[in-house]
């Protein structure tokens, strides 16, 4: 296990690979700003009271580091931890994460006695899934924790409505078996990033129905909750007993036009790479697989380490680098590993080989410049930072602060 601390580089624009004290070399990385996942955990609790907070930490924190994430949510106030996989779930289960859990998204093949046996609460989209909970549940001898998932509209995961009143008397039966009990009832918005769009409201009054139907039966529910990011932030009406926070924890705005910083948040990960060469090339040298771009005139081109295979979006052409507080629009195809920027004629190259390259994230682009070069979502952007890339997890401001290597990866 790898346990490196080191301090973060008193500044970002040495020439040269740099090392920080304790030799630590560094040619591309994701940081991760733990402050800001706290930060961020506690503007949406305040926001959100007396609703509680679940952290969504699917698909490993949105690239984030599903288990860092959710020790740092968890430090900072919030009482459930979501994932989409039980596998997920499991996993930070083995690695002492203790909070209430809940999975979502099954198979027929999902290791539902495992989940069981670790505590970790369970959606139920439908009667043979319910069925598949409960004889898992008979297997390990342990009643299963469930919460039915409702399709009030989405048309995605979850029970359609019209089927509720079978699935409720099959949990009552299985309830009756001491083999489950329905703790919970959710679902999930389609359009609540379009706050103007009737369909939220729609949702909201069938899942109030619903629940007004489940109570009705005599179901003691603990938790109620439907609101993703946009609805935390745009629908206090959708709060009921628990948020499901997502977007929102990394810090990004699921708006339009809305900064992250106009709700409190702080975007969490900033990716970087060491220029990696230098050099001076004529006018109409062609730049990259296809040679789309040719220079204008005798420029400098900037090689940035990164590509697609590194999670950056190969279609994103255009998208901006910030190296030494300015900012360069990637020429030419965005390769495998690599990819350019025209740095112009003026530059000192001795001062920008081995400089930082700010992918996005603090003194750099937005994640939302490079998903709008991508024609992508924020979410996607971060999500799928590869794990080539190395994660870093930093604590505090900027320049002062102990970094930590992942120490969640390997052996
Ligand atoms: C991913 C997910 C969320 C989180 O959504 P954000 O918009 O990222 O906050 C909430 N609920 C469900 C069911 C999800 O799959």
């Amino acid at each position: 296990m790898a346990d490196v601390n080191f301090e973060v580089e008193q500044q970002l624009h040495h020439s040269g690979l740099e090392s920080d004290q304790t030799g630590n070399l560094w040619e591309r990385r994701a940081l991760i700003d733990l402050s800001a996942i706290r930060n961020n955990v506690r503007q949406v609790a305040d926001l959100v009271a007396p609703s509680k907070v679940m952290a969504v930490v699917k698909a490993d924190g949105y690239g984030h580091g599903a288990y860092r994430v959710a020790r740092a949510a968890l430090e900072a106030g919030v009482r459930w931890i979501g994932c989409a996989h039980v596998t997920e779930a499991l996993a930070l289960r083995e690695q002492s994460i203790d909070a209430p859990m809940l999975a979502w998204l099954h198979t027929c093949d999902t290791p539902f006695g495992s989940a069981i046996a670790a505590d970790i609460d369970l959606g139920a989209s439908s009667c043979l899934e319910l069925g598949r909970i409960a004889a898992a549940a008979r297997k390990v001898e342990t009643p299963a924790r469930v919460h039915l998932k409702l399709d009030t509209g989405l048309g995605r995961n979850g029970a359609m409505l019209d089927t509720l009143d079978e699935l409720l008397a099959q949990a009552k039966d299985y309830q009756r078996e001491g083999l489950l009990r329905v703790v919970g009832i959710f679902s999930h918005l389609a359009v609540a990033d379009e706050p103007q769009r009737v369909e939220t409201d729609e949702q909201l009054e069938a899942f109030d129905a619903a629940i007004a139907k489940v109570e009705a039966a005599g179901f003691g529910l603990e938790v109620r909750h439907i609101a993703n990011t946009p609805a935390i932030l745009s629908r206090p009406d959708a709060h009921h007993d628990m948020v499901r926070l997502g977007l929102g924890l990394y810090g990004l705005s699921p708006f339009e036009g809305d900064e992250p910083s106009s709700f409190g948040l702080r975007p969490a990960m900033t990716v970087q790479a060491r220029v990696a060469n230098i050099k001076k090339v004529n006018k109409d040298q062609g730049v990259s697989y296809g040679l789309h771009y040719r220079t204008t005139g005798e420029t400098y081109l900037g090689l940035i380490p990164l590509g697609y295979a590194d999670g950056l979006p190969r279609i994103a052409t255009g998208a901006p680098v910030s190296i030494h507080g300015k900012t360069y629009p990637v020429r030419g195809r965005i390769a495998m590993d690599q990819c350019v920027v025209d740095l112009g004629p003026d530059i000192d190259p001795e001062e920008y080989l081995g400089a930082t390259a700010v992918i996005f994230g603090e003194n750099g682009p937005s994640v939302t410049e490079w998903a709008n070069a991508a024609g992508t979502i924020n979410y996607e952007v971060v999500t799928r930072i590869s794990p080539r890339v190395p994660r870093f997890y930093l604590e505090g401001s900027w320049g002062e602060s102990a970094l930590e290597e992942d120490d969640t990866t390997g052996e």
